[in-house]
Parts: C-alpha cells; structure tokens; sequence
C-alpha cells in the first residue's frame, strides 16, 4: 500500500442545514488543529440558538414524508450511503487522522466499525416489523408496532468523529426520524462529508444536519421543545447534566459517559498474549479511547513475570505523525489535553506509585510543535489514588497487584466506572464466573476491548452509562421509536350497548 494521501483542507467547517452548508451566523468560530503538527489547520463554526432553531425546523419539515417512506426505501438510501461510506473510507480515515491524530490504520478500523452499523440499520424493514396476535378475544385482533419519535439529535465526543456519530444517526434516521449531529468542535471535518454522502445516497434535504458548536449549541438542543430524544456519548460530568437537563425537559435520553477499564490478568493465562493485549489495548489510539484498557489487575506472582516485559513494549513504541505508514501512536489531541495526561503523571508520583516507564516530554523529529508524549506505565498503584480513580484518557497504564481472584473481582466492582473490563485466563470456570459476578457492561474473556458488534448494542453500567438503553442494535431501535398498541374489531353490526366493565377475553 502507498502512502495515504494527508487531509490538508483549510476551509471553514461550516454547519449542514436543510441538505446545504451553512457558514457561521453567530460569527463564532474556534480553531481546529492537526494535533502531529501542533498547528490550527481551519476553523470550525461555532452555533447559537439562531443556527439550532433553524436546523429543527429543517428537520421538522422534513420528518413526516421521511416517516412516511416505506422502510425498505428508506433501507435502500442507507445502502447507497453504505456504498459511499466504503469507496470513501480512506479518505474520512485521513480526515480523521488529520484532526484527532490517531494512525491511519486505526482510523480505517473507525470508519470499518461505522459501517457495521450502516449495514445494521439496512436491515430495518425487519426489524420494525412488530408483533401481532390473532384473536385475544372473540373476533378482536391486537398488534404492535414501532413509530418514530420525530426530530432526534446526537453530541459526540472527538475521540471517534465518525464511529459514535454512526452509532446514533444510520438507526435514527432507519427508524423514520429526521437528526441533527452536533460533534465535537475538536474533529469537526467527518461530519460535513457524511452529511454529503447521505445526500448523494438520495436521503431527502432536511432529513440529516448538522450544527457545529459548544454548550451553547447543546443547551438549545436540551431545551428546544421539538427535540424528542437526544443521544449523548462524552464525559460522565457532562453525561450525567445532559440526562438530568434533557429529562428535566421532558425527553428521552441516553447519555454514555467517561471510562476506567479494567484487565484482570491471572497467572495460568498466557502471559505473552496478555501483554500483547495490554500494550495494544493502553497505548493504541494514544489511550483516547472509552474502551481503552487503565487498569491491569496483576493476580499472584503475574506482576513480577509481566511488568519488565510491559516496560520494555511501552519504551520501544513507534510514536509519529498517524500518517506514517509504521505508526503505532500518534499524538494527543489537543495541548490541553496532553497537559491534563502529563499533570496525571506528577499526580501519580505524587502519590507514591512507582513510575516503570515516563512518556513525558516525548519528543518526535520534525513535528516539535506536535502534541505528542510517551506511553507511561505505573506499577503498586493503589485503589486510593487518583491516578487509579479518575479518568486519564491517555497512554498510560496503572498496574495494580491483586492477590487472588477474588480480590481482583471486588476491585472492579467497587469502582465507580462500568464501562469495558478483560480477564485473560486459561480455566473456563474463573472466565465463567468473572463474566456473572463483574459489574460491568461489556465483558471480554481473553479480549482486551470487547466493543460489542452492531446488532448487540453498546453500553456500561454504573457511572459509565445514564438511561437505561444501550447504543445501536435493537436498544437503539426501541430508543429511537414509540411503541403503539392497537386492537381492533370489526362487529356484525349488532349493537349490544356499552360495557362498564374492564374488558376480558370472551
Ligand atoms: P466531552 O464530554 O468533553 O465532550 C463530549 C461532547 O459534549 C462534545 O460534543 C462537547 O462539545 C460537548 N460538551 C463539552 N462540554 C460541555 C458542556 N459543559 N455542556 C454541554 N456540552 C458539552 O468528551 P470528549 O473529551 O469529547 O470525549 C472524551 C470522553 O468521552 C471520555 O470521557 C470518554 O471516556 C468518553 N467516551 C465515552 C464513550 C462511551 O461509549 N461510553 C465513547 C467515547 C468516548
């Protein structure tokens, strides 16, 4: 393969309204960055309430016709998107890589597991077919079936600008409602080519759009009365103000928050696929992913026989521009960021732990401006420290020693994130037990980062997820359709005057 071909666009990204795009009306705008040059590369429109008020009524006037539309028509738009999406992957890749800084190989898996979802939701006509039962009483027929909710929107973090968009928008707009994305300002460029692509898949103006923003844009969102349900992945603190501000408004909400991943590794597993594991899992996508691995719980003598051999991968990453071909890191998304990443560091020194490796101030020819540092690895943290509570979203790996399973299993159950957990073991009883006792929502057995695959859904437990329907499968069907009941009858015409009485099968 050659090299990919770097997204270099220094337009404005605008917002996408009513199937056009629209340059700032607020006149805010926010500077988005190539984090491997550490350079603002464009700006990104930042809305108001005037941009927001205008793509609801878009897609207010879009709804009913679009609602109208057989499923299996609306199926074949999100096919021809489908299509779009795959002779367009590398490009979305290097626009991903441009804006966020992950490697282009990586990038590529981004869009790969966003189109699981498109083809997911191609399946629609199936999926809303609904139940019906003949007869529940003498000549009355009773039948379900799903409707959609009308004007739904989506707030997406930087960390996967095209993934968790399409987690949301191709089983939103499948149902029948129309959507309004707003991304996160930091990778803002994903959103506009999508929005073009469904556009050239055939979906109608209106139906999908896009506003760019901040809180303000997110507030307008939570408040506005046509909005009927909002779809959240971010942070917890935010997470848990857009379900309690989005219920408060009386509309339905699922707000996936922040992350503290867990990997139990116990001593019969097969320690070089462990450590294979952890370092993919800690440093791959710099550690900005929710489902990055944090935490490695060491059971027994593991720590002794892995953390060398941990240190030793952590020092040797190939950490460069994502657009170098042999990349296994690239940088951090942000200068704040890495400042926030590198302050955790001194916190962990802080506070005791025993620093193995330290990726601060990593340095990286010909992108000295870039916003790189090192995978960092922490051993003897402890459950006291904040280095071990809190969320770092980073490329640094904390181990903890724990000395049995059980230990091990308490240690996850008493943190206050849910989100993703491993457990690498070789004896089917300790997996089998550490799937029914974990207290987490995603399990992986010998699977370092188990994203559930499109038709399972998505979602942690604890304070990793508010709401209680995971993202995408058949919870986002149901969280993005009503279910109406109806029974009908169809009397000879032999009037037996009312009944006051509740109705009971006859
Ligand atoms: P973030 O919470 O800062 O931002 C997410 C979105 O909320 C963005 O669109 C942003 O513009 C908006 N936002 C930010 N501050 C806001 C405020 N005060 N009021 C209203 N809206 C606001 O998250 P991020 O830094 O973009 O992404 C990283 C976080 O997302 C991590 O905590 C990570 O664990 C989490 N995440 C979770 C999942 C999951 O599935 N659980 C998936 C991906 C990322």
């Amino acid at each position: 393969m050659g090299a990919p071909e770097s997204f270099t666009a220094t337009t404005e990204v605008g917002h996408y309204i009513g199937g056009r795009v629209v340059a700032s009306i607020s006149g805010r705008r926010q500077a988005v960055y190539n984090p491997a040059l550490g350079t603002a590369a464009r700006q990104v429109a930042l809305g108001s309430t005037d941009e927001v008020a205008a793509a609801v009524a878009a897609a207010k006037a879009a709804f009913p016709a679009w609602a109208d539309t057989p499923p299996i028509r609306r199926a074949r738009v999100l096919n021809n998107f489908l299509a779009l999406l795959n002779q367009h992957k590398d490009t979305l890749a290097a626009m991903i890589t441009a804006e966020h800084g992950k490697v282009f190989t990586d990038a590529q898996g981004e869009v790969s597991r966003g189109i699981d979802i498109v083809e997911f939701a191609c399946g629609i006509p199936q999926l809303l077919k609904g139940d019906y039962t003949d007869q529940v009483s003498t000549g009355i027929d009773n039948w379900s079936m799903r409707q959609p909710l009308g004007v739904v929107a989506g707030i997406t973090p930087f960390n996967f600008p095209c993934m968790v968009p399409c987690w949301m928008f191709p089983v939103a707009l499948a149902c029948g409602n129309s959507f309004i994305l707003k991304p996160s300002e930091r990778d803002p460029s994903a959103s506009l080519f999508m929005a073009d692509l469904l556009q050239q898949a055939g979906l109608p103006d209106g139906v999908f759009n896009v506003i760019q923003g901040d809180k303000i844009v997110v507030d307008a969102l939570l408040t506005h009365p046509d909005v009927k349900a909002l779809s959240f992945v971010g942070s917890t603190p935010i997470a848990q103000y857009i379900y309690e501000t989005g219920a408060h408004h009386g509309k339905r909400v699922q707000a996936l928050g922040g992350a503290k991943n867990h990997m139990v590794v116990m001593p019969d597993a097969d320690l070089d696929q462990a450590v294979d594991a952890l370092i993919g899992a800690a440093y791959g996508s710099a550690g900005e992913r929710c489902m990055a691995i944090s935490v490695a719980v060491l059971v027994g003598d593991v720590g002794d026989k892995i953390v060398p051999k941990l240190a030793e991968r952590a020092k040797a990453l190939k950490i460069k521009n994502g657009m170098a071909l042999d990349a296994e890191m690239g940088p951090i998304v942000t200068k704040q960021a890495l400042e926030r990443i590198e302050g955790y560091i001194g916190v962990g020194v802080e506070e005791g732990a025993t620093l193995v490796v330290d990726g601060r101030g990593h340095r990286v020819a010909g992108h000295e401006e870039g916003f790189f540092t090192g995978g960092t690895l922490f051993d003897h943290v402890t459950p006291a420290m904040r280095i071990y509570k809190e969320e770092i979203f980073g490329p640094v790996l904390s181990c903890v020693r724990a000395k049995d399973f059980a230990e091990a299993v308490q240690l996850v159950n008493d943190h206050e994130y849910g989100n993703g957990v491993a457990c690498y073991t070789r004896d089917g009883h300790i997996a089998r037990e550490f799937a029914r006792r974990i207290q987490v929502g995603m399990v992986g057995i010998n699977v370092p980062i188990p994203v559930p695959m499109a038709w399972h859904g998505f979602g942690g437990w604890k304070r990793s997820l508010f709401g209680d329907m995971h993202a995408y499968g058949e919870e986002g069907v149901r969280f993005y359709t009503k279910q109406k009941s109806i029974m009908q009858r169809w009397p000879e015409s032999t009037a037996k005057g009312a009944e006051f009485v509740m109705p009971t099968a006859k």
